[in-house]
């Protein structure tokens, strides 16, 4: 297996085209936008669009899914029902934002260990809730390789504060579902530069190890003392 991301939208959304080098079989996650660059890629690396994948129902993300689709015949895949709100209300959103988004009707919503076929290579789904209710992230076995849309970034963690988002959900997907996975894995984020689970575990400043030992430290301190002219 390997990839490409290219750049989508004006949210500079990452979005992953995976090809297997075996059967020339190819598998695009997160069809935000800028559907012609996803066909000329496609055409130019000689592969077959087998299945269409969305980390979750945001426009940025997927909004271009059922046009990809029509034009390629593949089928669609996920996210987690959690998300189905979000995409049936895809159209109004992308509105909402001046971007054209289309909903659309997966093939199947996808579960927690479901596992994802395209040519010879086999992709786990991991349901990581937190940005979404419906978020979910696809993980390469063999290759050691993640794409976790917009649950952890390189540096950063997804936001929480919308409606549909949680901070404990959040949190808990990242240190339960993805960094068991291993500190060698690496990941693409849905915006921004990749990173490994290793990395972030370590230093990234809201669930890093680094951030986590100052916090418990400054906890520990004892309260300063009284101002004296109060
Ligand atoms: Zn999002
Ligand atoms: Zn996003």
């Amino acid at each position: 297996m390997k990839y490409d991301i290219l750049t989508v939208t004006r949210y500079a959304q990452n979005c992953s085209l995976l090809a297997c080098e075996q059967t020339g079989a190819a598998a695009v996650i997160d069809p935000g936008g800028d559907i012609g660059l996803l066909l000329d890629w496609l055409e130019w690396q000689e592969l077959r669009l087998e299945t269409i994948l969305v980390t979750h129902g945001h426009f940025d993300h997927c909004g271009a899914a059922a046009d990809l689709a029509e034009r390629t015949g593949a089928r669609i895949e996920g996210p987690h029902i959690g998300d189905a709100a979000a995409v049936a209300g895809l159209a109004e959103a992308g509105e909402k934002f001046g971007l054209k988004a289309r909903p659309y009707t997966p093939a199947r919503w996808l579960e927690h260990g479901d596992v994802i076929a395209f040519g010879a290579q086999a992709l786990e789904v991991l349901h990581c809730p937190g940005h979404c209710p419906g978020h979910v992230a696809y993980f390469h076995r063999a290759a050691r390789q993640a794409f976790v849309g917009d649950i952890l970034f390189r540096g950063a963690i997804g936001a929480w504060e919308h409606p549909g988002g949680s901070l404990p959900l959040l949190l808990d997907s990242i240190r339960n579902r993805l960094f068991p996975l291993g500190d060698d894995v690496r990941f693409v984020p849905g915006h921004g530069d990749e990173s490994t689970f290793g990395r972030e575990r370590v230093h990234n400043p809201f669930v890093g190890e680094e951030a986590m030992a100052r916090w418990r430290e400054r906890r520990a301190m004892p309260a300063p003392p009284a101002d004296p002219a109060a």
